[in-house]
């Protein structure tokens, strides 16, 4: 007598990702009421298991969705924008002429589009949970709902913020704080929702001491995690040295902001100390390599804060939100910056785009992994493609040097098919692209760009 299950997937060659990173050839993985029940040869599970459906996955790769670590759905707007501005020299610059000015314009329609449209490329190219941070100080009051609807309407797993600044007044930073405590509260009353809340911070050099000590006390209330960008660049460092006296870490640890719930977003500019510190508090980082290289900001010490053992998972900051090209640069730039191609291994940029991103927000018990238990948040990729064998000791290779997201073709969130052979499921894409557009248009307009 056969055990029933929901969906066996089948013939597969799975990387678990599970702590003794096996990767099974012609395995299989039995999902049952949204969790995986086992993991196994698929002559195993064929014995044991009678699905309602089957999915063949011969020749193909079967892994955890990707978890991005850091992320500005809205970002997605400014994507190709052609903005009228004198090229900015430093990353205050880009703040200041291309981020900030574009915060002020966003209004509630642009936020639902841009999240719609950012979360149907990450469903489309394998990353089936996110940790965003939205910015606008002319649409903070229920913007996290207009986004939460996104992200549950295309279906894949969100952890939402908004960024609480006080780069105009302590009442702005006020705002956007009450904004978080509001849907925090009002989302911890959905059970087994994919959308959960948490505190984002801007940056140290726009929020006092003050607002950051209340988030801090108000996160360790709701239970959930704060997110800052630190040290992204120099600005933070000059900022803190001639204002406190101190680093930016230094800071955040001074006013007892740091602990295990805190994501730290890029640390490109930490000395040892700073780091030092944060394997002290247990602080996390989220590294953001294509972002970086855009802004020209600088290469975070990740090769360190690894050797150190402080937790990184790997973010797009809003910037290319196809996981799998944030995987290839984080393995590509540590290697060219160290000039020795040993410091980055295929095995840890995979883990920072899986379970460690898991660990960065609490969720390590739930994804990030294909292990018994957890959530059945699982991406298939056709790997039929590839000119060269695809077996358990070449899989690495592959997923890191030369395949994209979109050879996606599967995705499994919590045990609900989303897109299957390409097709997404939930919504309907064309609709969301012509939105998406709509939006870009008119928040182009407004920064002053005319087509
Ligand atoms: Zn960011």
């Amino acid at each position: 007598m056969k055990d029933e299950i929901d969906i066996l997937i089948k013939d597969g060659l799975i990387v678990t990702m599970n702590p003794k990173r096996q990767v099974i050839e012609k395995g299989a993985i039995a999902v049952k009421n949204g969790r995986i029940v086992a993991v196994e040869n698929s002559s195993e599970l064929k014995k044991r298991y009678f699905a309602e459906k089957d999915i063949d996955a011969s020749g193909k790769i079967v892994m955890p969705g990707l978890i991005c670590a850091h992320t500005h759905l809205y970002g997605m707007l400014l994507r190709g924008a052609p903005l009228k501005i004198s090229p900015p020299s430093d990353f205050s610059q880009i703040l200041q002429r291309v981020w900030w000015p574009m915060d002020e314009a966003m209004t509630q329609q642009d936020a639902y589009a841009s999240a719609a449209v950012a979360c149907l490329e990450f469903l489309k190219t394998g990353t089936t949970c996110f940790a965003d941070t939205y910015s606008g100080p002319n649409s903070t009051h229920l913007s996290l709902d207009s986004i939460a609807r996104a992200v549950e309407e295309v279906g894949i797993r969100g952890i939402l913020a908004f960024e609480a600044t006080e780069r105009h007044s302590r009442e702005e930073g006020e705002r956007g704080i009450q904004e978080n405590v509001r849907f925090i509260q009002k989302i911890a009353k959905q059970k087994e929702s994919k959308v959960t809340g948490m505190f984002s911070i801007h940056a140290s050099f726009t929020c006092s001491d003050d607002m950051m000590r209340t988030v801090r006390t108000l996160a360790s209330k709701c239970k959930v995690p704060i997110t800052i960008h630190a040290s992204e660049g120099l600005v933070d460092v000059y900022h803190n040295l001639e204002k406190y006296g101190k680093r930016t870490v230094e800071r955040l640890h001074n006013i007892g902001l740091l602990g295990p719930d805190v994501v730290l977003a890029h640390c490109v500019h930490v000395n040892d100390d700073e780091i030092c510190i944060l394997r002290e508090t247990g602080a996390k980082v989220a590294h953001n390599p294509m972002s970086n290289m855009l802004n020209a900001v600088g290469v975070a010490p990740i090769v360190k804060l690894l050797q150190d053992g402080i937790p990184v998972g790997l973010g797009n900051d809003g910037y290319i939100f196809d996981g799998f090209e944030n995987i290839r640069t984080a393995l590509l730039l540590h290697k060219v910056y160290h000039r020795d191609p040993r410091v980055m291994t295929l095995e840890t940029v995979l883990e920072m785009a899986t379970m460690k991103a898991a660990e960065l927000y609490g969720l390590e018990k739930d994804i990030g992994s294909i292990e018994v238990g957890k959530k059945a948040d699982v991406i298939i990729i056709d790997s039929r493609r590839s000119p060269t064998p695809v077996v358990p000791q070449s899989v690495y290779g592959h997923l890191v040097n030369t395949i994209s997201g979109f050879d996606v073709e599967t995705v499994m969130v919590g045990g609900s098919i989303i897109m299957e052979n390409h097709e997404v499921k939930t919504v309907n894409e064309k609709k969301i692209v012509e939105m998406a557009r709509s939006a870009a248009e008119e928040l182009w307009r407004k920064l002053g760009v005319t087509l």
